[in-house]
């Protein structure tokens, strides 16, 4: 079976969930940063435009006492109480150098006095308010903020308020302006730190997540393609041990999956009553074995053992006494074989040993030790005392040869000695 290969779905899947809201969030952040510092700043710059018209009719009232009015019978001349100020720019001048904020004074509707110069440098002296200001201000007689004003093609943050004499009468307006473009930079720089550190710390979530996604499915792309070897009959399949190590729910999922294969591989290879590996594992490892011979070399002995007269065990003691006396002697073989090779059980009482690395007559000399174990083993069974014996046949293999043949050999030698009298080795 095939497995439909679907890399980086999950990678996406999480990243999209991670980071979609948070994105959102960070411009929820920036939008709502940028208009409250706006909006800060805008009621900081009406309060300051206030604080200048009053400080303007101060100033007025300070230095020249008395009311405003207009004499003369041709060109009028603005006067407060005895001095005329019509061309006297001195003081909203030096209150726009110190402030950068743009002054004027109305007579009524009429610009009188102004820092407010036209694209050629001329004051524009002698112009009238808008509409909007004459129908808020005068004819209100109340103070007006506006975010927005526009003089001669400029746009101002304007504050007008009304002017009036010692009587209360309103005879004109001071007005107090900041240039648009001046405010919106200041609200700019103002919130440009804050929107890089939002963004900063967007930034920074996103490498982390990023990194922990990428750990997170990388995990997950190693069990699945652990999983897949052993689906296909790679029961050898090693899983990484970073996986293992995680100590999450993906290293569970890790070890479920190496105890799954290892199940399997039980399952398949082991003989469930001996619990010896089964001819079908011995197998593979004999095609195992002959591979390594030809790649270093090394001789190799094979053997085949058979329990004589077995089937008198199960005539006499009966079949579960005859299943007792080969866990037994499977036990005893395994024992044998431990650090000198192979043991497989390879049908009913036979058994296919591999002596790794070795010769004949070593091979013999150990496996007449082992008939000698055997020979000696006594096995009880409902209180009668079993003895068992086993015939042997060896075969010696190394670079080249054939399994079959070996194999074919090992069974004639067995036969051999089935035929001149069993419980021996045969070479
Ligand atoms: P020989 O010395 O010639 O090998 O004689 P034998 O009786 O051992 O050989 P034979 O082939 O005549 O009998 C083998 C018996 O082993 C027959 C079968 O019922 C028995 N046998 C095979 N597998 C099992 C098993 O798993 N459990 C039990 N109890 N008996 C088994
Ligand atoms: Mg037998
Ligand atoms: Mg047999």
């Amino acid at each position: 079976m095939k497995l439909p290969k679907k890399n980086g779905q999950i990678y996406l899947s999480l990243q999209a969930m991670n980071l979609i809201p948070l994105l959102i969030l960070g411009l929820i952040i920036t939008f709502v940063c940028y208009h409250t510092t706006a909006s800060a700043m805008h009621a900081q710059v009406e309060e300051d435009l206030k604080n200048m018209t009053d400080a303007v009719m101060l100033a007025y009232d300070l230095l020249y006492p008395g009311d405003y009015h207009l004499e003369g019978t041709e060109a009028f001349e603005l006067f407060k109480g005895d001095r005329a100020i019509t061309f006297d720019y001195s003081i909203i001048d030096q209150i726009k150098a110190d402030s950068q904020m743009e002054i004027t004074i109305f007579y009524e509707d009429t610009r009188i006095l102004t820092t407010i110069c036209d694209e050629d440098g001329n004051r524009i002296i002698g112009s009238g308010a808008n509409t909007l200001v004459i129908r808020d201000v005068l004819t209100t007689g109340q103070p007006h903020f506006y975010t927005k004003t526009t003089i001669f093609d400029n746009e101002y943050f304007s504050y007008y308020a009304p002017l009036r004499n010692s009587d209360k009468t309103i005879v004109g307006m001071v007005y107090a302006g900041k240039p648009c473009a001046d405010v919106n930079a200041a609200v700019k720089s103002a919130v440009l730190p804050a929107m890089f550190i939002t963004l900063g710390s967007i930034v920074v979530v996103i490498i982390t997540s990023s990194s922990y996604t990428r750990k997170l499915t990388t995990s997950l792309q190693k069990i699945r393609v652990f999983l897949s070897k052993v689906s296909t009959g790679n029961l050898g399949a090693e899983l990484d041990p970073g996986v293992l190590k995680r100590g999450d729910e993906l290293s569970d999922m890790g070890y479920a999956a190496i105890y799954m294969q290892s199940a399997l591989r039980t399952l398949v290879e082991q003989d469930t009553l001996t619990e010896l590996n089964n001819r079908r594992y011995a197998d593979k490892h004999l095609r195992q074995v002959q591979a390594h011979a030809n790649l270093y070399g090394t001789p190799f002995v094979i053997a085949i053992g058979d329990i004589d007269f077995f089937k008198s065990v199960n005539d006499t003691y009966g079949h579960e006494c005859g299943d007792l006396v080969l866990k037994r002697v499977a036990y005893l073989l395994k024992k044998h074989m431990t650090g000198k090779g192979f043991v497989a059980r390879w049908g009913g009482e036979e058994f296919l040993f591999v002596y790794d690395n070795d010769d004949l007559d070593s091979a013999r000399e150990q496996t007449e030790a082992l008939l000698e174990e055997i020979r000696k083993q006594e096995i009880i069974y409902e209180e009668q005392s079993i003895h068992i014996t086993m015939t042997f046949g060896l075969a010696e293999g190394g670079v080249n040869s054939h399994m079959r043949a070996l194999l074919q050999t090992a069974d004639n030698k067995l036969y051999y000695g089935k035929e001149n009298g069993r419980n021996q080795v045969v070479i």
